[in-house]
């Protein structure tokens, strides 16, 4: 028992202090101000995730909280973030997922804010599962009513959604995954809207998008 205690903590020193890191890059990559935004880690049945409240940037591996997949805090001395349940509800629908990235970055919360749905703008959409990527109903943050639409919108293999005037979320095997996914999502949502200022944008169809499916499998 107690041996099983010290490997834990050793391996969740490490995931906070990539907590950390990846939190730096994401307020200095502009996806996310101040403590507007969230990570998490999985390993194994427990997920190392960021404080409530805590600017991303200037947070400690400290400062990040330890849960099991209940939610129940295993170790720190802060409050997990807001969003942990929509972070237990991604791993729990997907069993490969090993970290989730929640933002609310600029261009995602535009989209979310005006549509049901992203469309396929972008043959890059297909690096988060899908043809589109849909948008979560409207639910107050940090409720088990939103974990649960968070949940619905990635159906189906998905790695991305959005959340309805609120933000954008990505689930990835690892940090740096996730991380690259959230980039690529706000790549997207940036390029529809701008295209949007310029004329019509054309979506892609079913069948240019399963061309190129082809294609990434060869
Ligand atoms: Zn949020």
């Amino acid at each position: 028992m107690i041996v099983i205690r010290l490997e834990a903590a050793v391996l969740l020193e490490d995931e906070r202090r990539e907590l950390c890191e990846f939190g730096r890059l994401i307020v200095e990559s502009g996806l996310v101000v101040g403590s507007s935004g969230n990570l998490s880690v999985r390993r194994g049945r427990l997920i190392a995730v960021t404080p409530s409240g805590a600017p991303l940037e200037r947070m400690t591996p400290d400062d990040c909280v330890v849960v099991d997949l209940s939610g129940t805090v295993v170790e720190g001395t802060r409050a997990p973030s807001s969003e942990t349940p929509m972070h237990l509800a991604l791993y729990e629908a997907d069993p490969d997922a090993g970290a989730v990235v929640h933002t609310h970055a600029v261009f995602g919360a535009v989209v979310a804010t005006t549509l049901p749905v992203l469309p396929a703008i972008h043959y890059n959409v297909l690096l988060l599962g899908g043809h589109d990527v849909r948008v979560a109903p409207y639910a107050t943050y940090g409720t088990r009513e939103l974990a649960a639409a968070v949940r619905e919108a990635v159906a189906g293999g998905r790695s991305a959604a959005l959340l309805a005037n609120h933000g954008g979320v990505t689930v990835g095997r690892d940090l740096t995954q996730a991380y690259d996914r959230t980039r690529v999502l706000e790549w997207l949502c940036e390029v529809y809207v701008r295209s949007l200022a310029v004329g019509t944008p054309n979506i892609l169809t079913a069948a240019e998008l399963a061309a190129v499916e082809r294609r990434m499998a060869q």
